[in-house]
Formats: C-alpha cells, structure tokens, sequence
C-alpha cells in the first residue's frame, strides 16, 4: 500500500495529524463531533484512509501532517510514562507546559525512555513508526551517554565495557568508553535495554551517581534543562 494510502485508526490518526492528542480525539469521537466523508463516526477505532474527508465539530481537518520531532531536555524527577502513580510528574506534562499551542494538539510519543533521575535528550515524535525504527534492537542507533561514577573506573574497566560484558539478560554489544575526567565516564551504546548503563557500570564495580544523554543518532542536545526545540527535516532525515 503505498504511503498515505495506508488506512490508521480514526482517533490515532486526529493525534498524528495535530488535531487532538489521541485520548481527547477519542471522546470527542464516541461525543459524535467527528464526521468521515460527510457521516458521524463515533468509532475512536473506525479505519480512516489518509484522502478520506475528516471534520472536527464541522471544521475540516489535514490528516497528511508530515513526521515531525522534537527534542526536549529532559529534567531530572520526572518519569516518562503515560502513568504517574506517585505523583511526580511525567515528561508528557513537561512537554505539554512548554509547547506553544499550535503543537499541543499532536500525539507526542517518546523515543525510548529515560529513567527519572537521568536528565538529558529525549526526543518525542507524532510518528509512531519512526519510534518503532528509532528503539528497535536491529536499528542500533548509538546513543552518547556521559555518567558521574563512584570510584576511578581504570582502563580495565574502561576495556570491558568496550567489549561487551555479560548482564542477567545477556552480553551487550561493543560500546565506546573513555574517560572525560576522573570518575565520568562518555559510553556510547547502539542498543537500548533498560537501565543499560547503570547496570554495566555497576558490573565493572564503578555504580552511577548522576547520568545524562547527550545524543541520539546524530542529534546532540542543544536546549536548556525542560526547554525544547523542533528538528528540521533533515536533521530527522540524516540524524535518526
Ligand atoms: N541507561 C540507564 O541505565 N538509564 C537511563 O536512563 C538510560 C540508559
């Protein structure tokens, strides 16, 4: 099927498309404020082709919104997660603060995650393929990472996580590691398994005290701490 021929579903497109993130499309959906080629469908889950006519309490909407990202520096204490159950706050809600209104209505998906006390790059995207290929283990995009360590990691240390070690859910593929200065280490890893640098760092006995992402792909973080900025087309294009 070529593209933009591809039927989604009708409230996942709204929030692709900017009009209403996917959750309020929904409602307004089953509320009968959305038509479909000129009928009311109140099926958030309803088949809609990329040419078909959608209109939001009237108002004729653009479901061919190209791929767009963002990239936000992620402060620390916040989680990224849809659920918040201790209150915390979620980098969605962040995110949503310091957007401007025209980009408030779009779906945001993270691109991978972060735990809550690292601080760094995270980039969020309206495409939800292009988070599917950006965190899929086959993908291998190299992610620059820069941890305050307990100890002074030695070269040893440094060349095991170069190699790869062996974790509770198998060995990790050579990184890059070095030194920046004592007791901060740069790694950069091609793959994304949880807590991945803390657990590596912790094998070679040098436990993570502070961590934080400077790159993804080719895209370095260039935003204060919860600030934000658009990618243009090809730095998503050449980057990711
Ligand atoms: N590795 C970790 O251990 N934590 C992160 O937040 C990211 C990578």
């Amino acid at each position: 099927v070529p593209e933009g021929e591809r039927a989604e579903w009708l409230a996942r497109a709204l929030g692709r498309a900017g009009v209403l993130p996917r959750v309020e499309a929904e409602r307004a959906i089953r509320e009968g404020r959305v038509e479909v080629d000129g009928r009311v469908e109140r099926d958030p889950f309803a088949p809609v082709h990329a040419r078909g006519e959608v209109r939001l309490d009237g108002r004729p909407c653009a479901l061919g919104a190209r791929t767009r990202v963002l990239m936000f520096h992620k402060p620390a204490g916040v989680v990224v997660h849809g659920s918040d159950p201790e209150g915390v706050g979620t980098v969605f809600e962040r995110l949503r603060d310091v957007l401007p209104p025209e980009l408030r209505g779009y779906e945001w998906y993270a691109v991978g995650r972060l735990d809550r006390d690292t601080t760094g790059l995270l980039l969020f995207t309206n495409e939800e393929r292009l988070v599917a290929h950006a965190t899929s283990p086959e993908t291998h995009l190299p992610k620059r990472y820069v941890a305050g360590v307990e100890g002074l990691p030695s070269e040893a240390a440094l060349h095991r996580l170069r190699e790869g070690l062996v974790l509770d859910d198998g060995p990790t593929r050579p990184a890059e590691a070095r030194l920046r200065a004592p007791g901060c280490v740069e790694l950069v890893l091609t793959e994304g398994r949880h807590h991945q640098v803390k657990r590596m760092l912790a094998a070679v006995g040098h436990p993570v005290r502070e961590l934080h992402r400077e790159a993804v792909g080719q895209v370095s973080l260039n935003v204060q701490a919860g600030g934000w900025r658009e990618l243009s087309e090809s730095e998503v294009a050449e980057g990711l």
